[in-house]
């Protein structure tokens, strides 16, 4: 336990703002519907409201367009409604746009192809609930961290893993998101369960199903949408981690330092006059 700990403090870095941590209940039941890539135009960049200073600064994959990768199964920082993606990452991203003046483009792809994407000029950024690790910062460059999340364990009621160290001890399967935080400790073997015991989806939704359907024993995934799942599905509950918290901001080409200072300085205004704390309030209530 200490050492998964240890593992989860040392790949984690930077600092920012820390937000409410109250449940969500907006998230879609799982479904064993695959996820398919699609993509949602999300808006008309309001010409208005966009910076001069830095529209003129930013080039972009697509000129006029902010291409933002996201996985569309992480409830409420993005999920589906019907055709659109919907959350807390896809109405900061539509801010930054506007602010901007560019037209928001969402591709919901595997979590796991994200930075690869984005760092092959594919995305303008990955905005996923991404948490910055060091190794992340080897390949692309972070925004200022906007919101934080904590790994959680998923298990189904009456589940004989009560604890972390039920789990770590026993011969449990554990299901994550390939590529994510969760995948990465939790498949160390000296922290985690080791890779034979881990089984890898491709979002979270899959995970979930694979659990409900006994295929594994638990899920390791972010407590905001391990909240929303649990919410959405009976006969789920989580467990109480230790784990330490996770920096979210959004992944830009280290080429791209231009867009990533204009991301930051948008990411700045909207903080301040108070835009970012009523989206997160709207998706995750402080008061429920
Ligand atoms: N915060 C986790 C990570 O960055 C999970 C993100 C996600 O699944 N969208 O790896």
């Amino acid at each position: 336990m200490k050492s998964f700990t240890r593992k989860l403090m040392s790949v984690i870095v930077a600092a920012s703002f820390c937000f409410g941590l109250a449940s969500c209940s907006k998230a879609p039941a799982a479904t064993s519907a695959s996820d398919a890539t699609t993509t949602v135009a999300e808006s008309k960049a309001s010409e208005s409201s966009a910076s001069s200073e830095a529209k003129a600064d930013v080039k972009t994959v697509s000129a006029g367009k902010l291409i933002m990768a996201t996985n569309a199964t992480f409830p409420p920082y993005e999920y589906h409604e019907g055709e659109k993606i919907v959350g807390i990452d896809a109405e900061i991203a539509k801010a930054i746009a506007d602010k901007l003046g560019l037209e928001l483009v969402i591709e919901d792809v595997a979590f796991d192809s994200i930075i690869a994407g984005v760092q092959a000029g594919k995305y303008d950024i990955g905005c996923a609930g991404m948490t910055v690790t060091e190794d992340r910062l080897k390949s692309v460059n972070f925004s200022t961290s906007y919101a934080t999340g904590i790994q959680s364990i998923i298990v189904k009621e009456g589940s004989p893993i009560k604890t972390i160290d039920d789990l770590l001890k026993g011969n449990y399967k554990v299901g994550v998101q390939s590529g994510t935080t969760g995948d990465i400790y939790m498949s160390d073997s000296e922290g985690g369960v080791g890779e034979n015991r881990i089984d890898r989806y491709n979002n979270g939704n899959d995970a979930v199903v694979a659990l409900k359907a006994g295929k594994v024993d638990a899920v390791c995934i972010d407590n905001e949408p391990a909240k929303a799942y649990v919410a959405a599905n009976s006969g789920l509950v989580i467990l109480e981690t230790p784990f330490t918290e996770e920096k979210y901001a959004i992944a830009i080409s280290k080429d791209n330092e231009a867009l990533l200072a204009a991301i930051n300085k948008a990411l700045d205004e909207l903080t301040k006059d108070g835009t970012i704390a009523k989206i997160i309030e709207k998706y995750i209530p402080t008061n429920k």
